[in-house]
């Protein structure tokens, strides 16, 4: 695809009239479809060449060449035809790479916005690191573990201070706050949602559609920290029927969960988010909150000296927010773990060992130029995270139990806007600021959450000149998400490339409408004009009595639905048929491969994860390293 006809569709959708911009745009949109794979990727090259084919059939020229006025009829007739799906998907990444270029005009000569660069920086923790290129093809540790996240981190941080000599191998490289503070922040999310071999034959992307109606779009992160790099620093425990739930009918014993969390916690250095950096946003939510009586707060969060840039999902420029790599991984690297980046494992190595079984020998890994490296260790720790450890206990010949791969939970989420007369300028403050937990107990939480100019103006209705008269005014939009906890309806499938099925079950469309709809009622009573579904086709909403009509009358399809909160892959659980991790956390089937990522959450956790994955990570390294807990059968 040229980027001739990006640059063409970039102009039609988004009514961009200076063509050096339009250029700019539709590069930008070309880079983030190539790091999209296939087949969103496909469809959004497609999509631009189908735009210009229907402007060549019904105005006889190609798009480039049209005014705007042509531009929009275009457009519009494509829109009438039965084609507005397409123009929804080739919005995305338009709105991205605008946003980017936005973001870039606001800050003259320097690719940041002024808000990253004022305010003290942490510096950077000292870390273990070495670059799999110079590590050698041969050597032995007590306990490899794969993934430097949420879980791996933790696990690692454990095995270590036991005494282990443990190697942490990591498919990403590091990332310093020196490069959050300088990179433009498209750049960054480019970078941070795949790992450096990005479309090659290992490509571990972080940006996954997950297939099924509607198709929900899957974000992880990739590098040293895993997807606390990117994360928006929310720190909430599991409520109190999940612990319930996963003590029976799983047979998990949660007794120390609790102090677990607390030291999670602890290492993290979590405390509510102050007011004054909140931002309009969560201040709006507040409000909105407080009228309606609803239960609402500024949210717990790891991030102490936040300055509220509005940055966390593309790396924090200050070094504020304390995700695993400025916390557990320091800790771990201090008691003596190393962590090998750009090492991507490529099988766990397992021996025969007694009654036919197979007992952890090690792990092979591939440096970016194909060669491997071989870390033989009696303990093996996989920490993947919840949508390539199925892949990897398929490409290690360890994935005989049927339930690997089957049970995954997404915790899916929606998101509206509200327009309001006085500017708000969401991406001014905290990202993800309030919660608002009134509807809690039916399993949706809603949160204040805005993001860097472009990231979510998917909502935003319209394409052409109409919808640049909208991107012209979000600065009075307000934004708020919520999520809903979701039954396991989907699965993660492939040996290499991640294939996910997911299908919304009808009880949690049905939450999800309620969602939106609650999230409607928050932003009108904190005084909206109006609120944008983000429903396509659909008028802003005056009044929630509207919204609920626009709501009731979509389809389901018709639902942008992304997540963000991949669990459940590799259940946990007492039940050898249902679960192919016993309670203990060890892979049945195999002596020494213990699961300690989101993977072994036996159900969504119905809140943000990190915490409930990092607590559960140290319950399982807990047993790895005392070797105390009786064998898996
Ligand atoms: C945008 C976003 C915002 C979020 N915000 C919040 C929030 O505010 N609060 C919250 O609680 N949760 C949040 N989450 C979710 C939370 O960060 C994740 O649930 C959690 O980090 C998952 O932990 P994990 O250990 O399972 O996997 P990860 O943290 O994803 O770590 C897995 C690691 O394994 C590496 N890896 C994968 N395959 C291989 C391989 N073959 N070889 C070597 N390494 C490999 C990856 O590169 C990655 O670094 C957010 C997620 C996203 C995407
Ligand atoms: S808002 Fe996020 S990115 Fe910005 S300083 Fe706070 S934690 Fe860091």
């Amino acid at each position: 695809m040229s980027d001739r006809r990006l640059a063409a569709a970039a102009a039609a959708l988004l009514a961009i009239e200076d063509p050096t911009e339009a250029e700019r745009v539709g590069a930008r949109a070309g880079e983030v479809a190539a790091r999209l794979g296939e087949p969103a990727g496909a469809a959004v090259r497609a999509g631009a060449g189908v735009l210009d084919m229907a402007a060549r059939l019904l105005a006889g020229r190609p798009l480039a060449a049209l005014a705007p006025a042509e531009r929009d009829w275009v457009c519009g007739t494509v829109a009438a035809r039965g084609g507005g799906q397409l123009l929804e998907v080739l919005k995305i990444p338009m709105l991205l790479a605008a946003g980017s270029e936005r973001l870039t005009r606001a800050a003259p000569g320097t690719q940041v916005a002024p808000a990253h660069r004022a305010g003290r920086v942490r510096p950077d923790p000292p870390l273990d690191c070495t670059n799999a290129r110079d590590w050698p093809s041969s050597t032995t540790a007590d306990a490899v573990v794969i993934g430097s996240g949420a879980g791996g981190a933790m696990a690692a941080r454990t095995l270590a201070r036991s005494g282990a000599r443990v190697v942490i191998v990591e498919a990403g490289r590091r990332y310093t706050t020196a490069e959050f503070r300088h990179r433009a922040p498209l750049d960054r999310f480019l970078d941070l949602y795949a790992d450096d071999r990005g479309a090659g034959p290992h490509g571990n992307r972080g940006i996954t559609i997950a297939v099924g109606r509607p198709p929900v779009l899957l974000v992880t992160g990739c590098g040293v920290g895993g997807t606390t790099l990117v994360n928006s620093g929310t720190c909430y425990r599991p409520p109190d029927r999940v612990v319930t739930r996963w003590r029976q009918p799983f047979g998990i014993d949660m007794d120390g969960f609790g102090a677990l969390l607390d030291d999670v916690e602890r290492t993290l250095r979590v405390a509510q988010a102050p007011l004054d950096i909140l931002g309009r946003n969560g201040l709006i939510a507040l409000a909105g909150a407080r009228e309606l009586g609803w239960r609402a707060a500024p949210l717990q969060r790891n991030a102490p000296g936040c300055g509220g840039c509005c940055q966390c999902a593309v790396g924090c420029p200050r070094g504020a927010k304390n995700g695993v790599h400025r916390s557990a991984l320091p800790q771990a690297c201090e008691a003596g773990a190393r962590i090998v980046t750009h090492g991507w494992a490529q099988r766990v190595l397992t021996e025969p060992w007694l009654g036919g079984r197979r007992r952890a020998a090690g792990v092979r890994a591939l440096r970016p130029d194909g060669s491997a490296l071989e870390i033989l260790a009696p303990t093996v720790v996989v920490a993947a995270g919840a949508l390539q450890t199925p892949l990897l206990l398929r490409r290690s010949g360890l994935a005989g139990h049927p339930g690997i791969g089957c049970g995954l939970a997404i915790h899916p989420a929606v998101s509206v806007a509200g327009r309001f007369r006085e500017p708000v300028v969401s991406w001014s403050g905290v990202l993800q600021s309030v919660g608002i937990e009134e509807l809690h107990d039916q399993g949706i939480l809603i949160e204040a959450t805005a993001s860097p100019p472009g990231m979510n103006s998917f909502v935003l209705p319209g394409v052409g000149r109409a919808l640049r008269h909208e991107l012209d005014r979000t600065d009075r939009l307000a934004f708020l998400g919520a999520m809903i906890g979701d039954a396991p309806s989907g699965a993660v499938h492939g040996r290499r490339r991640c294939v996910v099925r997911y299908q919304v079950a009808d009880q949690d469309g049905a939450r999800l409408r309620t969602a939106i709809v609650a999230m409607g009622r928050v932003l009108f009573a904190a005084g909206a004009r109006e609120v944008l579904s983000g429903l396509p086709g659909r008028p802003p909403a005056r009044n929630v009595g509207d919204l609920a009509g626009i709501v009731a009358s979509a389809p389901l399809t018709a639902l942008h639905v992304a997540a963000f909160h991949p669990t459940g892959s590799a259940r946990m659980g007492a039940d050898p048929q249902q679960c192919p991790v016993d309670q203990a956390g060890r892979l049945r089937g195999a002596d020494g491969v213990w699961i300690a990522d989101a993977s072994v959450l036996p159900t969504c956790p119905e809140v943000n994860p990190q915490l409930t994955i990092m607590a559960m990570a140290l319950a399982v390294a807990g047993r790895a390293a005392s070797g105390a807990a009786p064998t898996a059968q």
